[in-house]
């Protein structure tokens, strides 16, 4: 099978044959028609995250269908079909045992840590895994966990939205973005899409978008002259982060999810203390919020934001072009 894989940091990836993985006893081996492109590949490929282990076949986006299964595995059948964490729990501490494995220390991460999903078939296992609904189309299985999940998390879990509340959604013309877009409004919310690309305000009407602000002026002047945000997803990091803030009502949330430039950020003390707003983090998602999107997902509730299928072949292609803030919605890696 073909495979992707990243020999040094900084270069590109190169195509490689590997053989199909046998399941250690407590995997299974999944046969995936897709797997998710993520900006994060693009910073791990520059050595954003130390811990990587070179060579690695990245990718951590993956979801299938189960075609072979581990001697010790209990719980998934061949023929299920499944989303990945984006991480290997340990499975033992008190944030996995509390439901929390997203918090877990000893957690590795799939396609850094451990080979990952930037080819057909992958061997995950067991403790990452989460069996989807039939009806959920393939496509949306390896965006489950760091796009759907995701948002689900920070949006539902954290942020706590409401409907009616407003959300303010950074970046919303990128994958995760026009996702949190979608999501936003299945929760009932007025939505406010940033983006800085005037070729994305047509996409974000269409997937419900209620508002749009442009990303390359004074965007928390436009929010607040339509009501200001309850809510910030923010999805960007150093280039938003402080217009978001300054968007935000009084007792405001905002949640950070996403990052694409590890610079610190400038955090006026008195937009969180006088206004008694929150900033909170939120990485990944658990296995039950990966379970609960897939649920929206069957009941039609949201429908993932696909922008393109390249062939894996062109994923060095399409990194370039999300790099360049040139792809719309989730970039999916093909295999046949
Ligand atoms: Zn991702
Ligand atoms: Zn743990």
């Amino acid at each position: 099978m073909k495979a992707a894989l990243l020999e040094k940091l900084n270069q590109p990836l190169s195509i490689v044959d590997r053989e199909i993985p046998e399941p250690g006893e407590n995997e299974v081996v999944i046969k995936q028609d897709y797997a998710g492109l993520c900006y994060r590949d693009i910073l791990s490929a520059t050595g954003f995250f130390p811990r990587i282990q070179l060579p690695i076949i990245p990718g951590h986006e993956i979801g299938g269908t189960v075609v072979k299964t581990g001697s010790e595995v209990r719980n998934f059948h061949v023929g299920d079909h499944v989303a990945s964490l984006i991480y290997i729990p340990c499975g033992k501490c008190e944030y996995c045992r509390s439901g929390n494995e997203n918090l877990c220390p000893y957690k590795k991460s799939i396609g850094e840590e451990v080979q990952g999903g930037f080819r057909e078939y992958v061997n995950v296992p067991e403790i990452s895994l989460i069996s989807a609904p039939k009806e959920v189309d393939t496509r949306y299985l390896p965006i489950a966990s760091c796009v759907t999940g995701m948002i689900y998390h920070a949006l539902f879990k954290l942020a706590k939205v409401k409907e009616g509340q407003r959300v303010l959604i950074t970046g919303a013309g990128g994958g995760v973005g026009s996702n949190a877009v979608q999501m936003a409004k299945a929760f009932g919310a007025t939505v406010i899409a940033e983006t800085t690309s005037e070729s994305k305000k047509e996409m974000l009407e269409k997937i419900g978008a209620d508002y749009i602000v442009d990303g390359n002026g004074k965007f928390n002047e436009d929010v607040k002259k339509i009501g200001g945000a309850d809510i910030v997803l923010e999805c960007v990091g150093i280039h938003t982060f402080e217009r978001s803030l300054r968007s935000l009502n009084n007792g405001g949330k905002m949640i950070v999810i996403g990052n694409i430039k590890p610079d610190p950020v400038n955090l006026p003390l008195g937009l969180i203390i006088l206004k008694g707003n929150t900033i909170r983090g939120s990485i990944s998602s658990t296995r039950k919020d990966v379970s609960d999107a897939l649920k929206m997902v069957a009941e039609n509730r949201i429908k993932p934001v696909i922008g393109s299928e390249v062939s894996i072949d062109r994923i060095n292609e399409a990194m370039e072009m999300m790099k360049n803030k040139q792809t719309e919605g989730r970039v999916l890696i093909k295999f046949s």
